[in-house]
């Protein structure tokens, strides 16, 4: 087994146990598939993880440096007054804290009793106080990004901020209905690399609408207090192949193992044989 990939983490870390927590990316999995997330979540076996984006994360971390020093000065942004949006960084002790994945901004949810949470990437706030969740998306497509069209992938970053606006909001604070997307589109119609990648900066709005987020959480506790294996999603062609290689395993294991009990039975006779054709020349030999 691959060293990088442990099939199964310790109970500590599943439903029940003291670390586990409900992240915004598990909710999205349930919405892909309750089977997957039931084997995460509750039986402890997560999906291997994919390569790591580095350059993505490296487009993150500069940004959240360029939007740090604007928090520091309580100014805004560039691309916040070409936009028209009257905010500035959201300058909170706890921003750190909602920005680091293993604790993003929490908030216990008593009717499921399950801890919710999610890394948000910054926040920008009003004269006025309310707050505004912002994405950032980092790319390289042709033409402009301008918009979320209503694909699998942007519907999940839509829900993502929606999860972000209703974490924020149960932590007591008043959150704009709109966030943004500040999409990072590199470009590839340069002459050449020449050691550095060019990008166009959109900002994208999305007005948020966390109303399916209590029933889905809801359908989750449902799912993880009950021992029912969800079932697999019909378009993932991944638990056909999982279970046809399981039972192929099987089967090749039961036939190695009936092929040793038949070799051995084999060589117990020629023993035997053997056995009995030595007593016989024995007792031939003491007649003479
Ligand atoms: S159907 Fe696909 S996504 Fe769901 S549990 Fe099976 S492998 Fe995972």
């Amino acid at each position: 087994m691959s060293e990088f990939y442990k099939a199964k983490r310790g109970a500590d870390w599943n439903f029940g146990g003291s670390k586990w927590k409900l992240s915004r990316s598990k909710i999205d999995l349930f919405m892909e598939c309750p089977r997957c997330f039931y084997l995460d979540n509750k039986l402890g076996v997560a999906r291997p993880r994919g390569p790591a984006f580095t350059l993505n994360i490296a487009v993150d971390k500069l940004l959240k440096k360029e939007f740090d020093i604007h928090r520091a000065g309580g100014s805004a942004h560039p691309i916040m007054k070409k936009y028209g949006v009257k905010a500035v960084p959201f300058n909170h002790p706890d921003v750190e804290k909602w920005r680091d994945n293993f604790s993003g901004v929490q908030f216990f949810h008593a009717p499921t009793g399950m801890k919710i949470s999610g890394a948000i990437d910054d926040v920008w706030v009003f004269p006025d106080g309310e707050l505004i969740v912002v994405d950032y998306k980092a790319t390289a497509k042709d033409g402009d990004v301008t918009e979320l069209s209503d694909t699998k992938w942007q519907n999940q970053y839509k829900r993502q901020m929606e999860i972000y606006q209703w974490l924020l909001r149960r932590n007591g604070f008043k959150v704009s209905m709109t966030g943004y997307f500040l999409y990072v589109n590199g470009k590839t119609d340069r002459k050449a690399f020449d050691g550095k990648l060019e990008f166009d900066v959109n900002l994208i709005a999305h007005k948020g609408d966390d109303s399916w987020i209590p029933d889905i959480l809801d359908k989750i506790k449902k799912c993880l207090a009950g021992s029912e294996i969800p079932k697999a999603a019909p378009e993932c062609e991944f638990c056909a192949y999982r279970e046809s290689a399981g039972r192929s395993f099987r089967e090749s294991l039961i036939y190695a193992k009936e092929n040793r009990n038949a070799d051995h039975k084999t060589r117990l006779i020629k023993i035997d044989e053997k056995r009995s054709a030595d007593k016989k020349s024995e007792s031939t030999a003491s007649l003479f």
